[in-house]
């Protein structure tokens, strides 16, 4: 039977054969650890999670990384998949996307020395440096064992109910430590030449489809680019792909970069769709299916990267975790209403790279479905919500979408709060994505919008069952001799007001805002390819010409000489996002900006700034000084409003300033809408 393409996206929402199994779009929600896998009581948590993504629409899910055997673990007690009893656990999980009408596989990984373990196991005893164990390098017998656990391990995968297994071999684990000298010291067998190098992955693949059949599906993530030195060469890349083929893939996923690599790949400043040229080389090379990914995160973008050819199917995992409904919503014609990963990490990888289990910063329901839900309210409210920021927006839209009549008051003239600051830092771009998402949201749900009305005590004490707080902040003021002297800029005077701002500046306060303002006081405007000048800047060669694909960086001059500063003694950016914070500072480092930490600010006058730095008294001879020096509460109207026995109640950053970021705001406002 033939189906009508989709008159938007007619490659992506196009069915496609693999291996006699039919996909019903060439959407593959990619492999993420969320951390219910470890959880206990997780598998209901975690049937709920994947089946919501198989009702929204995916053509294959594939599970968080899960490991053959004890010693291939992340961590202490991750995931594994080894015995009858855990093949039990697991059927929950399949029996409910099946049931939701989905396909799903299980990634099978590895960790290999990227084990956070005292017991990992490796190819050769080459320890990683992000791990603080040395592995053991493995015995030939123990390769061989190994290589039957792997298989063993898909078996079990197949019993469980799933469609298929994603064979990890990319990122830096084991397989991939096998494939490269850099790990591999080996001399025998399994070391050495290169084909003596890469058999292990072909033994596992060859030996797996044995194990399993023709008709399982088996996705083998290949790393086509390390960004490691002495990574593979394009020509090894091309010769493993045929011999993978060969030995009975059904699927070749892309893996870009080692988890060692210092080059960005997934992070909201690389620009979307930055890799699939990776990809796009090596069409024609092998029949199979191929797999693009990386910062792939709407339908136009995916559609474009299929149309023209790069690949055969586009691999998205986070922006499932931002909205389970994406594919669905993209073939309703309602990409408008897709809340769009912006690639910030700050509830997904920060988290799990923290123990914690992940969720989503714009979609704290992602992961907590059994727990938190926006159900319809069986007790109508009338309520009130003071400012229309990330907080009183994901309260106002989850309420109203609940049943409840919500007035929203907006003291300036748009949505968004700070979020209008943070869309013009240059790399945030897609913070303007969730703006659009919310907008839509008002419009879809009925809040009714009151932009540009300060709301004040009187127009909020009477008329609503409750009134919710989300006003925000202000920013700190500094008591500083000179601080009102006109050199003195505040984030707000440069990045709302656009005020002028001269060639020398200092900074004074090295938080999240800090380096923002850094960066964008210092970027100088994209001429031409903005994926070109990415890959520039941080040394990746599209040529490939050096086996791992780096090359010497190109960094643009800056547009203004930037000092910035922070009382505190270490390392500025300390508190950045456990993912993200080496980019943001590798960026201002190749922009030449000065970091001082232990600053003591004295006095600001015509010379600039004084100050002493670890003791040093010292003039920072600058134009301008920007204080960035965090943020208060706004709670004015919340005394007055309590002393007026309202149902009041406060979030976001006007509930706490401190360590406020963005997550909290929308997880309070859509837990309280929730409860409400
Ligand atoms: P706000 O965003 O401050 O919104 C409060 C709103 O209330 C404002 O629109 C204000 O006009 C309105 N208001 C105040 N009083 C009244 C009144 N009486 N009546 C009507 N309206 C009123 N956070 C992150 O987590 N990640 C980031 O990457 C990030 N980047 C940032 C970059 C920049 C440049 C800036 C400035 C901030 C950034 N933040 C980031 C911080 C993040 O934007 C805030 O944590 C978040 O906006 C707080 O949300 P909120 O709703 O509590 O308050
Ligand atoms: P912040 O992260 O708390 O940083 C405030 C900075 O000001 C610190 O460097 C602090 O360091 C300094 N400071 C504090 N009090 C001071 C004082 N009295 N005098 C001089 N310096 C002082 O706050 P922020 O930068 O305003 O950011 C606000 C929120 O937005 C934060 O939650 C942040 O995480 C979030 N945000 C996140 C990102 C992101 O990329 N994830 C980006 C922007 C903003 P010292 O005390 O050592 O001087
Ligand atoms: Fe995307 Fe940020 Fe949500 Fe992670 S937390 S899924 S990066 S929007």
């Amino acid at each position: 039977m033939s189906v009508d393409p989709h008159p938007k996206y007619p490659h992506l929402l196009s069915p496609i054969d693999i291996g006699g199994v039919t996909l019903p779009n060439r959407v593959l929600m990619g492999s993420m650890h969320v951390g219910l896998e470890e959880e206990w009581g997780r598998l209901d948590k975690m049937a709920a999670y994947f089946e919501a993504r198989a009702a929204g629409g995916v053509g294959l899910i594939v599970t968080g990384g899960v490991s053959p055997n004890l010693a291939g673990g992340v961590k202490p007690f991750a995931a594994k998949l080894s015995n009858f009893y855990e093949v039990w656990q697991h059927r929950v999980v399949t029996d409910a996307v099946h049931k939701a009408g989905g396909r799903i596989a299980m990634q099978i990984l590895h960790a290999g020395r990227y084990a956070y373990l005292p017991w990992s196991v490796a190819p050769s005893a080459v320890k990683s440096p992000i791990t603080p164990f040395k592995p053991k390098a493995l015995s030939n017998r123990g390769v061989e064992n190994t290589i039957r656990d792997y298989v063993n391990c898909a078996k079990k995968a197949q019993q469980a109910g799933y469609d298929g297994v994603e064979i990890m071999g990319s990122e830096g684990y084991l397989i991939n430590q096998f494939i490269v000298k850099r790990t591999n010291k080996r001399t025998d067998d399994w070391g050495g030449s290169y084909e003596n190098r890469i058999r292990f992955a072909v033994e596992l693949v060859a030996r797996t489809r044995k194990a399993v059949g023709d008709k399982f599906i088996i996705i083998y993530r290949l790393s086509m680019l390390d960004l490691v030195k002495d990574g593979s060469s394009w020509e090894e890349v091309i010769q493993l792909a045929k011999e993978i083929e060969s030995a009975g893939a059904s699927i070749i996923n892309t893996g870009i970069g080692w988890h060692e690599a210092r080059v960005p790949t997934i992070a909201t400043m690389v620009p979307r769709a930055a890799y699939t040229w990776v990809t796009a080389r090596l069409k024609g090379e092998v029949s199979i299916p191929l797999v693009t990914s990386n910062r792939i995160n709407m339908p136009d973008t995916a559609e474009k990267v299929l149309s023209s050819g790069d690949a055969d199917m586009v691999s998205m995992a986070r922006p499932f975790l931002a909205d389970p409904e994406w594919v669905n919503k993209a073939n309703d014609d309602r990409a408008d209403e897709i809340n769009t990963c912006i690639a910030c990490n700050q509830a997904c990888l920060d988290l799990v790279f923290q123990n914690k289990r992940a969720s989503c910063m714009v979609n704290p329901l992602a992961c907590y479905e059994t727990e938190v839900s926006l159900e319809p309210t069986t007790n109508p409210k009338t309520l009130a919500v003071v400012g229309a920021g990330p907080a009183g927006l994901a309260f106002a839209t989850s309420a109203a979408s609940r049943g409840h009549t919500v007035t929203l008051f907006e003291a300036s003239e748009q949505i968004g709060g700070q979020f209008n600051m943070a869309k013009k830092i240059p790399g945030k771009e897609e913070f303007n994505e969730t703006l659009r998402y919310f907008q839509k949201q008002i419009e879809l749900t009925g809040v009714q919008v009151r932009l540009g009305t300060r709301a004040n005590t009187e127009m909020l004490s009477s008329g609503f069952d409750a009134v919710v707080i989300a006003t925000g902040v202000n920013p700190r003021k500094l008591k500083l001799p000179g601080i009102d002297h006109p050199k003195v800029l505040s984030y707000i005077d440069v990045l709302a007001r656009n005020k002028a701002v001269g060639d020398s500046v200092a900074i004074i306060g090295a938080g999240g805002i800090g380096f923002d303002v850094a960066e964008y006081l210092t970027h100088q405007p994209e001429t031409g390819d903005a994926i070109d000048q990415y890959l520039k800047v941080w040394g990746v060669d599209r040529r490939m010409s050096e086996p791992g694909g780096l090359m010497d960086h190109e960094d643009p001059p800056p547009a203004r000489a930037i000092t910035l500063c922070q009382r505190k003694q270490g390392k500025l950016g300390a508190g950045l996002g456990k993912t993200t914070g080496w980019i943001h500072r590798s960026a201002l480092k190749k922009k030449n900006v000065t970091m001082l930490d232990q600053c003591q600010y004295e006095r600001i006058d015509d010379d600039g700034l004084h100050l002493t730095v670890a003791g040093s008294p010292q003039t920072l001879a600058v134009d301008n000084i920007v204080i960035c020096a965090g943020q208060t509460s706004q709670q004015e109207l919340l005394a007055p409003l309590q002393a007026a026995g309202v149902d009041v109640h406060i979030i976001g950053g006007a509930f706490q300033a401190g360590e406020l970021d963005a997550r909290r705001a929308f997880d309070q406002g859509t837990r309280l809408a929730a409860s409400i």
